[in-house]
C-alpha cells in the first residue's frame, strides 16, 4: 500500500533523532508475530501462541464471562429492543460509561495516580500532558476522558443498540448455543484475529492526508499513552472503527458475540494503552496490558498500523519490531515518503 500519509509535519511529533532511545521499558525485540504465519509452521509453536494469547488469564479471556454477565444481568430482555426507546437505550448506555470508567479509570487510578507499579514495566515515562493547548481543555487526561466517554461511549451504545434492534426483529441471523455449540465458542476466538485484520485496514485508511488531518490526529495527540487515551478518538474514528461490529449482518451470532465484540474493541483499547507492558507482580508480567507494537506507533507514526496477530504490517512493509536494525529501515522508509533527509 502506498501514499500513506506523513504527518511529519505535526508539531508534536517525535524527532526520530532520538532513535529507539528514550524508552524506559523493552519487551524482548524482536517482536514476534504469530507463528501460524512463520514458513515451515512449527505445530508447538503456534499452540503455545494461542494458549499463551488466552491463558492463563488474558484480557480477551476476562471478557468473556463480562459479556455474560452483560447480556444476563445487564442488558434489556431482546423483546424491549423490537422497537427504538429510550429506557432500553439509557439502560445499554449507562453500563456501557460504567464498564469504560471501571476499566480506563481503574487503571489509570493503578498506574498512574497512585502509582502502584511505579515506573516498573512502563514503556515511556513521560507525564501525561498538562497545560498543553494541542489538548481539549489543556489537558491530556481531560481530553481524553472527554472523547471517550461523549463520543467513544456513545458511538459503542448506537451500534449495540442498532445490533440489538436488528437481532430481535431477526433482521441479523440470530445463534443459539443449541444450533451450533462448536461455532458458539470458536467465535469468541474469531474476533480477535477479526480486530486485526479489520483494525490494520481502516488504520491505513485514517492515515491518508485529508483523513490524518481532519480525523485520526485527534488520536495522535497522544505521544504517550495512557488507559483513557485508547478510546480518545474523532467521532468519525469511532464510527468506521466500531463499524467492524457489522459483520455480525452476515455471520450468524449471539446477542452475547456481539456484545463481546463491542466490549473487545473499546475496552482493549483502554488497556492496550493502558503505556505499561502489564500488570507486573515480583518481576513477572501477570496480565498483559499495553503493547510495545502500538505504543511505537504513538511515537514513531508511520509503522505498527495493525496488531501481531496477523502479519499484515510485514506484509505491507510496515513492520517496526523494536530492534535497531528495524528502526534504520523505518527511517530510510521515512525518508523516501516525505523527501526530507532526517
Ligand atoms: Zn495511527
Ligand atoms: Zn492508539
Amino acid at each position: 500500500m502506498t501514499n500513506v500519509t506523513s504527518p511529519s509535519s505535526e508539531s508534536m511529533m517525535e524527532t526520530p533523532k532520538t532513535g529507539l532511545r528514550g524508552w524506559n521499558f523493552k519487551p524482548d525485540v524482536p517482536l514476534q508475530i504469530s507463528p501460524f504465519f512463520v514458513w515451515p509452521l512449527n505445530p508447538g509453536k503456534a499452540l503455545v501462541w494461542v494458549f499463551r494469547s488466552w491463558f492463563p488469564v488474558s484480557e480477551r479471556l476476562l471478557l468473556v464471562p463480562l459479556a455474560i454477565v452483560s447480556w444476563f444481568y445487564l442488558h434489556p430482555a431482546l423483546e424491549r429492543c423490537k422497537e427504538f426507546a429510550p429506557d432500553w437505550i439509557l439502560q445499554i448506555y449507562v453500563r456501557n460509561l460504567g464498564l469504560m470508567v471501571l476499566v480506563a479509570g481503574g487503571l489509570h487510578l493503578y498506574f498512574y495516580t497512585f502509582r502502584k507499579q511505579g515506573d516498573n514495566h512502563r514503556f515511556d515515562t513521560r507525564a501525561l500532558a498538562k497545560n498543553n493547548r494541542v489538548f481539549t481543555f489543556n489537558n491530556q487526561i481531560f481530553d481524553n476522558m472527554f472523547w471517550t466517554c461523549a463520543s467513544g461511549v456513545t458511538v459503542w451504545t448506537a451500534y449495540e443498540v442498532v445490533m440489538m434492534w436488528g437481532m430481535a426483529n431477526g433482521y441479523v441471523p440470530y445463534l443459539m448455543w443449541s444450533d451450533n455449540p462448536v461455532w458458539f465458542v470458536v467465535l469468541f476466538a474469531l474476533v480477535p484475529l477479526w480486530e486485526s485484520f479489520y483494525f490494520y485496514f481502516i488504520h491505513r485508511l485514517i492515515h491518508y492526508p485529508f483523513l490524518y488531518r481532519t480525523v485520526h490526529s485527534l488520536h495522535h495527540r497522544n505521544i504517550n499513552v495512557g488507559p483513557w487515551s485508547g478510546m480518545s478518538m474523532h467521532p468519525v474514528e469511532h464510527i468506521i472503527y466500531l463499524g467492524s461490529v457489522l459483520i455480525h449482518w452476515l455471520v450468524i451470532s449471539h446477542p452475547i458475540h456481539v456484545i463481546y465484540h463491542l466490549q473487545y474493541f473499546t475496552l482493549t483499547a483502554a488497556t492496550t494503552h493502558t503505556g505499561f507492558d502489564g500488570l507486573v507482580k515480583g518481576n513477572k508480567n501477570k496480565l498483559g496490558l499495553g503493547t510495545f507494537h502500538h505504543q511505537m506507533h504513538h511515537r514513531y507514526f508511520e509503522c505498527n498500523y495493525g496488531g501481531l496477530e496477523l502479519p499484515l504490517d510485514k506484509w505491507f512493509g510496515s513492520f517496526h519490531d523494536g530492534t535497531v536494525e528495524s528502526h534504520e529501515k523505518f527511517l530510510e522508509r521515512r525518508r523516501r515518503m516525505t523527501g526530507v533527509p532526517q
